[in-house]
Order: structure tokens, then C-alpha cells, then sequence
């Protein structure tokens, strides 16, 4: 049964500014730089493509497999890999940010994938809050308190904490603070209009901010409220759905000693977030990234771990 191999994939790594060392600290990846804000656990997206790092197809990119070997993805009807997976550390606040849907990419972005993505908070400080939303109530107040600089009365800071889950759809603003260790599952897309960033200079300049890309794909007013999901205390061994859009279902879970699940999805990616154990006697820790394609079968999961698991819906 050789085309139920699970995947296991090698992460690529990315250098950002307010990145920190938690990626190459604390969970052994491989890296250089001082400031490691990213790593792309599943992904088949040019910019960052991650390679199989054993079995039949080892050495083969994601996007290479997918492009061959569909069947190993249920035959999903997508022309690229749709979802990309990643871990971010943010020592310092990243810029305030809006993404585009897939109409406004199509248009804008030569043909790119819009963004949704949505965020599982594995660690963060205490009291802490991220950017999630704004305050104008039209797009003519949108636009004047962009073009007046008056961001800290635009936007709308939402109080977390580590276990929460958060869904960002297009046109939301959006930034993620200091201290934020971050699971993201995402559409395949890095296309990103940033609204501000907090006066900073990077390398002596400000970085590029996109004004009016931003004022016309921000959703006005914007539907934020239900977008904070509490996701602790979860029930043990079983596959607990945080999210289901048109994109994406996204779950969280726990292992405690053995949990057995029946297979019911076209293909699975999988991250393990905390602790270690097995899969099917395969061994994986914090850290691991993998994908359980098509018909893979029950599924026997042994140890103490925390997972997100994700399928593609289209
Ligand atoms: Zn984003």
C-alpha cells in the first residue's frame, strides 16, 4: 500500500525582522539568522516549497507532487497546492495588514490566490492582545483616518490568550504583536497590503505601505466580532473542528495515551504543536509537519501531543 505513504515534509525556514530564535531554540529547526520569524511547515508555494524527506518520493517538492501525483490528494480540483502551513514567532509586532480576496488577486496580483488564514495561539504573554478589525464605520472614514495618520483610533485590539483560534477573512485588518507563537493555516497565497507599520524603518527606510490597495479591499464596516474562538480545554483523542470555510476545515487535536480515528477526508496535513509520540509507529515531536494523503485509513496515534490538522475543501 505504497500510495499511502505518509508525507513527511522539511520545512523551509524564513529571516524576518521581528522574527525571534524560539524556531531554532525550541524547536530544533535549522536556521542561521538571529531573527527566524517563519517556518513553512507544509507548503508548495514558490517562495518557500518544501521538499519529502524520506520514502518513495524523497527529494520531490510539495508543489512537483502535487502536480503528479494528484491522486495522493484526492484529485482535488485546484491548479496549485491550496494551503500552506506554518509556524510564526513574533518577538516584535508585525505591520498592520489586510489581504485580498481571490476576485481582487485574480485582477491585482496576476492571477494570484487571495488570503484567508486563521491563527491557533500556542503561546503568547499574559494580558495580551492582537490587531483584529477597525472602527470606521464607512469608507469614507476609513479613508480619512488612513490618510491622517490616525491608526491607533482605527484599529481595534482584541484581548488573548494561548489556545485561542482566530479566522481572518479578506479584507480584515489584521497584525499579530510582540511574544506571539503562532500555528497559521492559510490559503497558498503571499500576497499582503500593508496598512502600517508603527512608523518603523527597516535598513534605514520605511517599508512600502500600500494606501489605497488597503482602502479598498478592507470590509466596511468590518464583521469581526465572531472571530475569536476559545479552543482549551478541549476533549482528548478526538478531532475537535475549530474552523470550516470555503477554503479550509481546521481542527485541534489532543492525544492522551492512544486515540484511534476513523478516515473520513480527502487528504490531511498535520502539525505537531507540543509533547511527542507516534503515528501509525511512525515516531514525531513538536515540530513535525507531514500530510496523510488520500485513502490513507484509520488512523492510530500514541503519546501526549497538541495537533492542528487541516484539509483542503477545494
Ligand atoms: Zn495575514
Amino acid at each position: 500500500m505504497a500510495e499511502k505513504e505518509i508525507l513527511f515534509l522539511e520545512p523551509v525556514l524564513k529571516e524576518n525582522v521581528w522574527g525571534g530564535r524560539r524556531l531554532v531554540e525550541e524547536f530544533g529547526y535549522q536556521a542561521e539568522g538571529s531573527a527566524v520569524g517563519e517556518c513553512w511547515g507544509i507548503s508548495a508555494h514558490p517562495h518557500g516549497d518544501c521538499v519529502v524527506s524520506r520514502g518513495r518520493f524523497k527529494g520531490q517538492h510539495l508543489s512537483a507532487l502535487y502536480r503528479e501525483h494528484r491522486e495522493l490528494f484526492g484529485n482535488l480540483k485546484s491548479p496549485q497546492f491550496p494551503l500552506l502551513v506554518k509556524i510564526i514567532d513574533a518577538k516584535e509586532k508585525l505591520s498592520i495588514q489586510v489581504h485580498p480576496d481571490d476576485a481582487y488577486a485574480a485582477e491585482h496580483e496576476n492571477g494570484s490566490l487571495g488570503k484567508t488564514e486563521c491563527w491557533y495561539i500556542m503561546d503568547c504573554p499574559e494580558n495580551a492582545s492582537l490587531v483584529i478589525g477597525h472602527h470606521a464605520k464607512n469608507r469614507e472614514e476609513l479613508a480619512d483616518l488612513i490618510h491622517s495618520d490616525r491608526y491607533e483610533d482605527l484599529i481595534r485590539h482584541v484581548p488573548v490568550k494561548k489556545g485561542d483560534f482566530i479566522q481572518i477573512n479578506p479584507g480584515t485588518v489584521h497584525a499579530i504583536t510582540g511574544g506571539f507563537l503562532i500555528l497559521e493555516t492559510q490559503q497558498s497565497s503571499d500576497i499582503t497590503y500593508r496598512v502600517y507599520d508603527y512608523g518603523r524603518l527597516v535598513d534605514g527606510k520605511p517599508r512600502p505601505i500600500h494606501v489605497e490597495q488597503s482602502i479598498q479591499v478592507i470590509r466596511v464596516p468590518d464583521d469581526c466580532e465572531q472571530a475569536v474562538t476559545h479552543a482549551q480545554n478541549l476533549p482528548d483523542n478526538q478531532m475537535n473542528l475549530l474552523e470550516a470555510c470555503e477554503y479550509y476545515k481546521v481542527w485541534k487535536l489532543n492525544v492522551s495515551g492512544e486515540c484511534i480515528l476513523p478516515w473520513e477526508y480527502p487528504f490531511l496535513l498535520l502539525s505537531v504543536l507540543s509533547g511527542e509520540g507516534t503515528i501509525d509507529g511512525h515516531s514525531v515531536s513538536k515540530g513535525t509537519h507531514l500530510i496523510l494523503p488520500a485513502e490513507y485509513g484509520i488512523i492510530k496515534l500514541q503519546g501526549r501531543m497538541e495537533l492542528i490538522l487541516s484539509t483542503a475543501v477545494k
